[in-house]
């Protein structure tokens, strides 16, 4: 299998310019390193209907192209079942049953850092799990050996990150996020993974996961965010930042596309245009602040 980047976009809406940003970035790793490049629908969770044909839509008026079909994770189930099949039976996971409010009401262990899961279900026996199975569904949690993890990220370095007992597969059944971007990364035989920096810290409980399964770990790229004018992540009450709110304000898909690419430091034009003088070394390595967000007075 070639190698490849991939664009994975969650279903919940319409995408907005931080997310065709990261799209424009993505596609402009995988192609100038000669690598296929992969659509993928992230569909698990938050999918609202017609929101993919959307996404595809505005991703191909901004010129971003892909190769073959778009997968979908919803279609994806007995590949999830399997690797948690697989790490329970080497006695990597644990059924969990707290809530979110008993997470977060439990003492942390000493020395786990903030927001990992304090190991409340880690050393239930049999009999303790048999009777919390009659009061709510389990969850399932990998049982991790280690507390932190290092990745290396073309634009960050190396990057050290807090290792918990995520969760694998949530107690509603839903495959959880970290599970299915490792199998579907690797199953996809995508070797460059280009997102946004937000995810970075979920990042290494990924690369250790895939450590786990045996799976080579891709090259990663987390790249800036767009944010508001108040220094906030882009989201849709920041007023026009979607294509066709954009659109009904006069700036057409093209438009928007040598927006962003200016906010790179590339060239306006069709993609290929910029993909000719792309360089990662050179790219703005702080967020950026949408311009359609400067409230009059600010
Ligand atoms: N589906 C995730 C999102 O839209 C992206 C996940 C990823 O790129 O790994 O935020």
């Amino acid at each position: 299998m070639t190698s490849a980047g991939r664009f994975a976009p969650s279903p919940s809406g319409e995408l907005h310019v931080g997310n065709l940003r990261t799209a424009i970035l993505a596609w402009l790793f995988a192609r100038s390193t000669g690598r296929r490049f992969l659509m993928r629908v992230e569909d698990l969770d938050r999918a609202r209907a017609g929101a993919e044909a959307e996404q595809l839509r505005d991703l191909a008026a901004i010129g971003v192209t892909w190769d073959g079909g778009v997968v979908r994770q919803t279609e994806r189930g007995p590949l999830y079942t399997e690797t948690v099949r697989r790490l329970a039976a080497a006695g990597l996971t644990y059924e969990c049953f707290c809530t979110r409010r008993e997470i977060q009401e439990a003492p942390s262990a000493p020395h786990a850092p903030q927001g990992a899961y304090p190991g409340t279900c880690r050393n239930l026996d049999q009999a303790e799990i048999e009777f919390k199975r009659t009061i709510r569904p389990a969850a399932v949690r990998l049982r991790a050996a280690v507390a932190d993890w290092t990745v290396h990220d073309l634009l960050h370095g190396t990057y050290t990150g807090v290792v918990d007992d995520f969760v694998l597969r949530r107690n509603d059944g839903v495959t959880a996020y970290n599970l299915a971007v490792v199998v579907d990364d690797a199953a996809q035989g995508i070797d460059q993974v280009v997102r946004g920096d937000d995810l970075l810290a979920s990042t290494p409980r990924q690369a250790y996961l895939a450590s786990l399964l045996h799976i080579p770990v891709p090259e990663y790229a987390h790249v800036p965010l767009v944010v508001n004018s108040d220094g906030v992540r882009l989201a849709k009450r920041d007023g026009a930042v979607t294509l066709s709110d954009l659109a009904a304000a006069g700036l057409d898909a093209g438009r928007v596309r040598d927006i962003i690419l200016d906010s790179l430091g590339l060239p306006a034009g069709p993609l290929p245009t910029a993909l000719a003088v792309f360089d990662p070394a050179r790219l703005p390595r702080d967020a950026w602040v949408w311009p359609g967000t400067v409230r009059a007075g600010a």
